[in-house]
C-alpha cells in the first residue's frame, strides 16, 4: 500500500504526497501545555469546584442516560438557558463547548474564501476555525486602549466579524460604543464572544433586539464550573440560530452534560453568583499584589489577569518548576510578553504571587 506521506531520513514527515487539504498544512494543533501542576492557573476554569446540583445530576444519572443517545439538539438545556438569559428557546443553540458553537457559526455563515475579522490578540481558536472552514483571516490589532478598532472592522467588512468581550487574553471588556458601532457598521454577521460575561457585570444581550445579525456566544465552562462537560451556546435571531444548528449537527451535547447543565442552570445559580463574587474579589486582590511586587497587570473584567513580563517563557518554566501553571504569551501586539493568571481561592493565588516575586526578582 502507498504510504500517506514521505518521511526523511530522520523519520520526519516531509509533507510530500500528503492527502490533507492544502489549508490544513499550515494549521497546527491547538496544544497549550496542559501538563498537570499542583496549582493550575492556566485555563480560566472555576477553581472553586463543581456546582452541587450539577454534581448530583451526574452521580444520579440513570443507566438509560448512558446506553441511549442524548436529545438531538439538547432541547431541555436550551429551555434552561432561555430562562437564564430571558430569551425564547428559539433564540438558543447549544454545542460541545462554545468552541463548537463558534466553529459551527463560522461554517454556517462563511463560504470558503470569505473573510473572518477578529481582534489581535484574542481567542486563539478563531483563526484556526476560520482556516479549517476555508475562510481567510483578517486579524485587527486592538487600539492603544485595548479596545476593538471600529474603523478597521468597518473597512474590512468581513462576512463574519468576531469580537470578544471581555477579551481573552487581555481580560478587559471592549467598550459598548465600539461593539455597537461594529454591529451597526458591517454588513455581515457579528459574533460577540461573552465566555467571561458573568465576571464583567454587564453584557450585550440587549443588542440582539436591535441588531438582527448579532450572535452572542457563551459557555458553561467558566462561571458555571462545567468545563469538563463541554457545554456552550449561542444566542441570536431564530433564523441565524437554525443555521448554526444545521452546521453543528445532532447529539453534540452528551446526555450526562445535558442533565448537569439543566441542574446547574436551574438549581445552582446562587452558587455560581457567589463564586463570581469570589472571583471578582480575588482578581482585584491579585492585581493589587502584583502591583505591590512591581508588575503592571492590565485591568480585567474576567476571571483572569494578564500581566506583562520581560520573558514569559522563562518565567513560565520557573513557575512550573515550583508546581504552578499559568499561561505564557510571547510578543503580544501592543503588550509584549505576558503571563495570564486565572483567579481562584486566595491561598492558591498567594502562592503564585510569592513564586513570581522570587522568580522576577
Ligand atoms: N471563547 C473564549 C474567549 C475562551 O477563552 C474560550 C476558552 N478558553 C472559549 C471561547 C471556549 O470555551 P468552551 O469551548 O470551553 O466553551
Amino acid at each position: 500500500m502507498k504510504p500517506l506521506s514521505k518521511r526523511d531520513a530522520g523519520g520526519r514527515d516531509t509533507g510530500a504526497l500528503m492527502v490533507a487539504r492544502e489549508t490544513y498544512r499550515t494549521i497546527s494543533l491547538y496544544a497549550p501545555n496542559r501538563a498537570p501542576a499542583v496549582i493550575d492557573l492556566s485555563d480560566n476554569t472555576n477553581l472553586w469546584g463543581v456546582p452541587p446540583a450539577a454534581l448530583r445530576a451526574i452521580t444520579d444519572a440513570a443507566s438509560g442516560t448512558i446506553t441511549r443517545y442524548p436529545a438531538l439538539y439538547a432541547a431541555d438545556v436550551k429551555q434552561a438557558i432561555a430562562d437564564y438569559v430571558g430569551l425564547p428557546p428559539e433564540m438558543v443553540v447549544t454545542g460541545c463547548g462554545s468552541d463548537d458553537v463558534l466553529d459551527s457559526a463560522i461554517r454556517a455563515f462563511g463560504e470558503p474564501g470569505d473573510v473572518v475579522a477578529y481582534p489581535d490578540p484574542s481567542f486563539a481558536m478563531i483563526p484556526i476555525f476560520a482556516q479549517m472552514n476555508g475562510l481567510a483571516c483578517a486579524p485587527i490589532p486592538l487600539t492603544a486602549q485595548n479596545d476593538a478598532d471600529v474603523e478597521r472592522y468597518i473597512e474590512t467588512n468581513a462576512t463574519v466579524s468576531y469580537l470578544c468581550s471581555p477579551n481573552n487574553p487581555t481580560g478587559a471588556s471592549f467598550s459598548r460604543d465600539a461593539i455597537e458601532r461594529v454591529a451597526a457598521g458591517v454588513d455581515g454577521i457579528v459574533i460577540v464572544d461573552e465566555a467571561y460575561a458573568e465576571f464583567a457585570g454587564w453584557n450585550c444581550l440587549d443588542l440582539l433586539a436591535r441588531f438582527p445579525r448579532v450572535i452572542i456566544t457563551r459557555t458553561l465552562s467558566k462561571a458555571f464550573g462545567l468545563a469538563g462537560l463541554r457545554i456552550g451556546y449561542a444566542l441570536g435571531d431564530p433564523v441565524l440560530v437554525a443555521e448554526i444548528e444545521k452546521s453543528r449537527g445532532p447529539y453534540k451535547v452528551n446526555a450526562i452534560a445535558q442533565h448537569a447543565a439543566v441542574a446547574a442552570l436551574t438549581e445552582d445559580r446562587a452558587w455560581v453568583d457567589g463564586h463570581v463574587r469570589d472571583a471578582i474579589a480575588s482578581r482585584d486582590q491579585l492585581r493589587g499584589s502584583l502591583m505591590a511586587i512591581g508588575l503592571a497587570p492590565l485591568p480585567s473584567d474576567s476571571n483572569f489577569v494578564l500581566v506583562p513580563v520581560k520573558n514569559a517563557q522563562s518565567l513560565d518554566q520557573q513557575l512550573r518548576a515550583r508546581g504552578i501553571a499559568v499561561r505564557p504569551f510571547v510578543a503580544l501586539p501592543n503588550i509584549g510578553d505576558a503571563l495570564r493568571i486565572s483567579v481562584g481561592p486566595w491561598d492558591l493565588l498567594e502562592q503564585c504571587v510569592a513564586a513570581l516575586r522570587e522568580c522576577a526578582a
